[in-house]
């Protein structure tokens, strides 16, 4: 198929991009390099040939989106573009309606016009809020009701794809999408093409790992009075590649009419100290750790439900062992030690 990847220079859209290229199908990435890299972009063009076209390109250039829809001749959209991280959002909310919503409204706007007929887009288990402890496991029918502005701006989106989807049905015209909620996505692809690097970094495993690498003097772990039974959050690491595996399972079966939405993660969770563990016993490093307050808008648990996309599409996570996960992207943080290499 012919794709177009939102966001293929960030940490996802890459493996995702990186994936679709191994598959054999024709990959057409946009960045604005906001927050992605543009040797993500090299690395991806070396490995896809022809096959790959990377572009500069803001969400927000509707008219160019749409021309680049209909030019490429695209299928399908992955729209990973966005910002995704909980404190940043409770700081600078309108970042989030802008960058996340208002993003939204126009590669929509731009399909409508391109007439793309199908959309798989990064929805997040952020959008649950905070769900009551019978209510964990997370399915697809728990209520959504964001506690944070990250969480709030992708509801509002699938909320958008509803409606859009309604109108197309009623305008008899050929549209499909699938929201996939993903829980917290770890690791790096395995063999190293690809990597994750965040600038300034905010997530949990790669924070350890770069106290493993000595280049923070400790890491802090916020909160650690979360009726949890070890007092920290709990969550679901789901493997980038296993993650970039339910888009391609899910974009294969896309028909006009389809509305589907589907949690992605492992279906079971970790703690702040047990991921730490992990990272100590993957590194060989006892790096220092110190307990803090907790962070705004961080629910106590959170970890999926997974029958439905197993049920449906077959697809399950492969890695489901934490220090696996933690060694692929331990190995990308030893090679590229600074991230991506400035080009
Ligand atoms: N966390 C932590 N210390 C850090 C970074 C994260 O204790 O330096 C905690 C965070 O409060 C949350 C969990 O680790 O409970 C996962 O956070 P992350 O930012 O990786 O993902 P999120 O769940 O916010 O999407």
């Amino acid at each position: 198929m012919r794709v177009l990847v939102t966001g293929g220079a960030g940490y996802i859209g890459s493996h995702a991009a990186l994936r679709l290229l191994l598959d054999g199908h024709d990959v057409v990435t946009i960045d604005n390099l906001s927050r992605g890299h543009a040797q993500a972009e090299a690395t991806l063009e070396t490995l896809g040939g022809d096959r790959y076209t990377p572009i500069r390109c803001d969400l927000h250039e509707t008219e160019r989106l749409s021309e680049l829809l209909t030019s490429e001749q695209i299928e399908v959209i992955m729209h990973f573009a966005a910002f995704a991280e909980v404190g940043e959002s409770v700081d600078h909310p309108l970042r989030y309606h802008h960058n996340n919503i208002a993003g939204t409204v126009s590669v929509l706007r731009a399909m409508h016009e391109a007439r793309t007929p199908r959309i798989v887009f990064s929805s997040s288990c952020s959008t649950y809020g905070e769900p009551a402890a019978d209510q964990i496991p997370i399915n697809e029918d728990t209520p959504q009701s964001p506690i944070n502005p990250y969480g709030a701006s992708k509801l509002q989106c699938e909320r958008m794809l509803a409606d859009l989807a309604e109108a197309k049905r009623r305008a008899n015209e050929p549209f499909a999408y699938a929201a996939l909620r993903y829980f917290n996505v770890a690791g790096c692809d395995r063999q190293t093409r690809v990597g994750e690097d965040h600038r300034p970094e905010s997530h949990l495993i790669p924070i350890c790992l770069q106290a493993a690498l000595g280049q923070r003097p400790k890491m802090s772990i916020f909160g650690t009075d979360y009726p949890t039974p070890d007092g920290t959050c709990i969550r679901d690491y789901v493997h980038v590649e296993d993650l970039a595996d339910a888009h391609v399972r899910v974009m294969g079966v896309l028909e006009p009419g389809d509305e589907r939405r589907y949690n992605v993660g492992i279906g079971k969770g970790f703690s702040v100290r047990e991921c730490i563990e992990s990272a100590k016993r993957v590194t060989g490093v006892d790096f220092p750790v110190e307990e803090a307050e907790r962070r705004p808008g961080d629910p106590p648990e959170l970890y999926a439900d997974v029958s439905k996309i197993e049920r449906e599409l077959g697809w399950k996570a492969s890695i489901t062992d934490i220090d696996e996960t933690v060694e692929s992207a331990w190995k990308w943080f030893k090679t590229y030690p600074h991230g991506w290499p400035e080009s």
